[in-house]
């Protein structure tokens, strides 16, 4: 829709006009730095960063009504730079103009209400968020569309000759990076993703290599990875691309805003789940929704249920001791996220300690639950990946323990694509998971291709089906 065409007391607020003022602030330390640089812990005392707008306030000018549906006729307009993550302009990076703006696609992602079998099995109605319709078919594109953004931005404005941007990741956050980086100018911009070695699917590893990242793959598992990306990043000249970048943070707050808008604003006795690995997607989410509500644009504050593998539970754990220690990782199916020592653990501590103490529950399920989860929800029309299944397992669980009361408005992140993980389900259908993952298919959930001859007759003998009566 041409902007000329939407009721004249919405033109105001519809393109964004907010002069932000934007910092990096050290969420241990409070020292704030100049955001015009690329910056990933405190330089004093080595804490984790968050954007911060100092002019945040002037957003409360408007009532959280008028942003309703300032968002609202946004969504109306065919304007690129308003139809991903920055249809929140305001809320997600405003320093970046609208020509600065990369999309490629991501965002708005459905929200479906879950069949009812399925949802009398999780014993509540719920919806699914799916997640893995975004364009490198995971939630990672909210991230990286604003750090793409922003890099988009800083090498225009700062005359940036070379750069090269970099990421450990557990298969997703990889392809995202790989694709986002390769749609800027070749010459400036080169990718590297760091893998733990056979630890990614297939599908996700062909990924950054489709989009001409160079790929390096290291023995041990996701944190091995990131220690190293960690070290690069501290002492060479690169761009890290981890969600220990606040500005993939701010981008993933998305989520959060989209949830709000599909449920028309409407919070009260919200319950939003989603699968735990580095804890940057919970982190955001959390973030996000005190945006809305400090601006009036919801009333209160949704539960959220994080959801961890007992193979890869340290929130778990520190929820049920008071008391944050890393874990040592099994495998798990939920690979995407199978860590142990999350990097934005502390940034979890400080909200749900700050703002979300009764309102922050989190859950452990077994590798059997998520698997099951995962092919039963696919089984009633969805399209789910493990840590779907995981997040379905862990909503199912929290409401048999009464963790959560079961008449709450339920939405479960699908993080990413059922088909990157095509492989679990095919071990599941073949009885082929090793020991330690401790799974055993249930019968009814197996399928398998059927080997027949080429012709009507015998396939019909097969299927039992009954010839039509001639008229
Ligand atoms: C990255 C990822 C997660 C974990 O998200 P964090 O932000 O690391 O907690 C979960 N599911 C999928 C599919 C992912 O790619
Ligand atoms: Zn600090």
């Amino acid at each position: 829709m041409n902007i000329d065409d939407i009721p004249v007391e919405f033109k105001n607020g519809l393109i964004p006009s907010h002069k932000p003022k934007m910092v990096y602030e050290c969420i241990e330390c409070e020292n704030i730095y100049d955001i015009e640089q690329f910056l990933y812990t405190c330089p004093k005392c080595g804490g984790l960063l968050r954007l911060k707008d100092l002019n945040f306030d002037d957003l409360k000018r408007i009532p959280g009504k008028v942003w309703q549906k300032i968002f609202g006729f946004r969504r109306c307009l065919s304007i690129d730079a308003l139809k991903g993550i920055f249809l929140y302009h305001e809320l997600i990076l405003p320093i970046i103009p609208l020509e600065d703006v990369i999309y490629l696609g991501e965002g708005y992602t459905p929200i479906v209400k879950a069949n009812l079998e399925l949802s009398s099995w999780v014993g509540t109605e719920f919806f699914i968020k799916y997640d893995g319709l975004n364009p490198s078919a995971s939630f990672k594109d909210r991230g990286m569309a604003s750090a793409i953004s922003f890099i988009n931005y800083m090498i225009k404005k700062k005359d940036i000759k070379e750069l090269l941007g970099i990421c450990a990741s557990t298969g997703d956050t990889s392809a995202a990076a790989a694709i986002y980086l390769s749609y800027l100018p070749k010459d400036r911009v080169k990718s590297v993703v760091l893998l733990p070695e056979g630890k990614v699917t297939p599908a996700q590893l062909s990924q950054p290599l489709g989009a001409g990242a160079k790929v390096i793959e290291i023995p041990g598992v996701f944190d091995d990875c990131m220690k190293i990306v960690e070290e690069l990043a501290e002492n060479y000249d690169v761009c890290l691309l981890n969600s220990k970048n606040p500005i993939r943070i701010n981008g993933q707050r998305s989520y959060s805003y989209e949830i709000a808008q599909q449920m028309d604003f409407d919070t009260k006795n919200l319950l939003v789940v989603v699968p735990i690995g580095n804890a940057g997607n919970i982190t955001a989410i959390m973030e996000g929704f005190l945006n809305l509500y400090w601006l009036d644009i919801i009333e209160e504050l949704p539960f959220i249920l994080g959801v961890q593998s007992e193979h890869a539970d340290p929130v778990v754990k520190w929820r049920e001791d008071d008391r944050y220690q890393p874990v040592k990782v099994k495998p798990s199916v939920a690979q995407a996220a199978m860590i142990g020592n999350p990097v934005s653990f502390p940034k979890v501590y400080h909200l749900v300690k700050e703002h979300f103490e009764d309102h922050f529950f989190a859950i452990r399920v077994t590798e059997q639950e998520i698997m099951d989860g995962m092919i039963t929800a696919n089984r009633h029309g969805h399209v789910v990946c493990t840590q779907g299944g995981e997040s379905i397992a862990g909503l199912k669980k929290a409401i048999e323990k009464k963790i959560i009361k079961d008449d709450m408005k339920a939405v479960v992140d699908s993080t990413s694509h059922q088909l990157k993980f095509s492989g679990f389900q095919q071990l599941y259908f073949e009885n082929g998971f090793s020991k330690e993952y401790e799974i055993s298919p249930k019968e009814e959930l197996i399928n398998k291709p059927e080997k027949m001859p080429a012709n009507a007759k015998s396939i019909a003998d097969y299927l039992g089906l009954k010839k039509k009566a001639k008229s």
